[in-house]
């Protein structure tokens, strides 16, 4: 070879080179873009079961509700509209909302091909000028669900699994339907009977239930464990809700601790409303359920004791179920009564420093009590009582992680009763609880 022909080659084989190599990072520029957008969702429901039969009369199960007792600090009387803390927050919309989302932009929003303010919403139709592979068969398969999912405020529901088809119904507000079909990009529901599409990051949660309100379902006598795990950033914390009570209580004698000869009744059914009869058991569930779609919009993973009201489960079992579920902390949720009906405001429980059973979880489940109760009353507005500290209670002895009972108010007192069954008071029990909740694990 003639190295002079080489010297004389070589400026157009590098030239070649770097030609290529320009060509090379165009066309991973290009793929990179493509993969930008993928959604990311996780979503786990399952599913476990208590057994356990027997149902009976109701007893006096947990004693805070009837020995409300309002000891020394409580002057009653006026009370109730005092605002030492912020008049909370008066979205309305605290549930599945998540912060920061678009309400300003309403119709648009979601849909403005223009101007695209909103990242997370959907996918713009893709502009004709990458040459993509045509629509993905992926988009149009869909596994089976039959369960429920809650949507973002200000989403559309669509006629098909594309932006690209006409829109059935814009949903202002966040809402629980029906699905019947998932894929990563698109999810399949029932809405006022007609199939309709949504864009799948568009949805913030997975449920096994339809609607607040459990009503009992015909002689349940197992409760149902439910496990919702977010579907925006999950934070790794696990939180079991406990609504107390159920619509029959179980006058069995369970012990008071592990290994107590001390009984007591396994669980009852609970104070009611003075003025409306309204039950405790259901007030405590329809919180509940409200402060598990909260946690799960925050991405806490959700461990329900119960998610309807027909079922029997102790107040031992139920911090079993917190424990099996390895929750880091065990929030219980009670309303409170008081023959002095001028008695009112909030306060929350846990065991004394010296609790035989588990006194070692005093410090944290401290902590919690103090947590949730200063946020409630200040997202509320409602009076501040204190942190009860006992050892009486079933549910909190045989608790082995964090636990509270938050008393939320007392529903002998007329005026708190009406705001206890105020959907919009409710909203901000559960922006205080998740906030103390929030707090604690911070
Ligand atoms: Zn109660």
């Amino acid at each position: 070879m003639n190295i002079n022909k080489i010297l004389k080659v070589m400026p157009y084989v590098l030239g070649g080179l770097i030609l290529s190599l320009i060509v090379v990072m165009i066309i991973i520029k290009i793929g990179e873009k493509e993969q930008i957008q993928t959604p990311i969702q996780t979503e786990v429901t399952a599913q476990a079961k208590t057994g356990k039969d027997a149902g009976a009369d109701e007893a006096l199960g947990e004693q805070s509700d009837k020995s409300g007792k309002d000891a020394t600090d409580d002057t009653g009387k006026t009370g109730s509209k005092t605002t030492d803390g912020q008049p909370g927050n008066s979205e309305n919309e605290p549930i599945g909302v998540e912060a920061g989302t678009d309400n300003e932009s309403s119709l648009i929003s979601n849909e403005d091909p223009t101007g695209g303010s909103e990242v997370e919403d959907e996918p713009l139709p893709t502009p004709s000028a990458t040459p993509s592979p045509t629509p993905t068969p992926v988009e149009l398969i869909f596994e089976d669900k039959d369960d429920y999912v809650e949507t973002k405020s200000d989403v559309n529901l669509r006629v098909g699994p594309s932006t690209d088809t006409d829109i059935v119904t814009n949903l202002k507000t966040a809402k629980r339907i029906k699905r019947t079909g998932y894929n990563e990009k698109w999810t399949r529901v029932v809405y006022e009977d007609k199939e309709c599409y949504i864009y799948t990051p568009l949805v913030t949660g997975v449920f096994e239930e339809p609607t607040e309100d459990g009503n009992a379902t015909g002689g349940k006598k197992t409760g149902t464990v439910t496990l919702t795990q977010g579907v925006g950033t999950p934070n790794g914390h696990i939180v079991c809700i406990d609504p107390g009570h159920q619509t029959k209580g179980n006058s069995d004698k369970e012990p008071l601790g592990p290994g107590s000869s001390e009984m007591k009744a396994k669980v009852s059914s609970g104070t009611s409303g003075n003025t409306t009869g309204h039950p405790e058991y259901k007030l405590n569930l329809t919180v509940s359920l409200k402060l598990r779609d909260e946690l799960v919009a925050r991405g806490y993973t959700v461990v329900m004791t119960r998610d309807v009201n027909d079922v029997d489960i102790s107040n031992s079992e139920r911090a079993k179920i917190a424990a099996d579920a390895g929750a880091q902390a065990f929030v219980r949720i009670h309303a409170n009564s008081s023959t002095d009906t001028s008695v009112n405001g909030v306060e929350t429980i846990c065991m004394t420093n010296e609790n035989k059973y588990n006194g070692e979880l005093y410090a944290s489940s401290r902590k919690l009590s103090d947590a949730v109760l200063n946020n409630v009353v200040s997202s509320t507005g409602a009076k501040k009582r204190y942190v009860w500290e006992t050892d009486t209670m079933t549910g909190i002895n045989w608790a082995e992680g964090p636990v509270t009972i938050l008393e939320m108010g007392y529903m002998s007192n007329k005026e708190e009763e009406e705001k206890l069954l105020d959907d919009d008071y409710q909203n901000k029990i559960v922006l205080g609880i998740a906030d103390g909740i929030d707090e604690y694990f911070k």
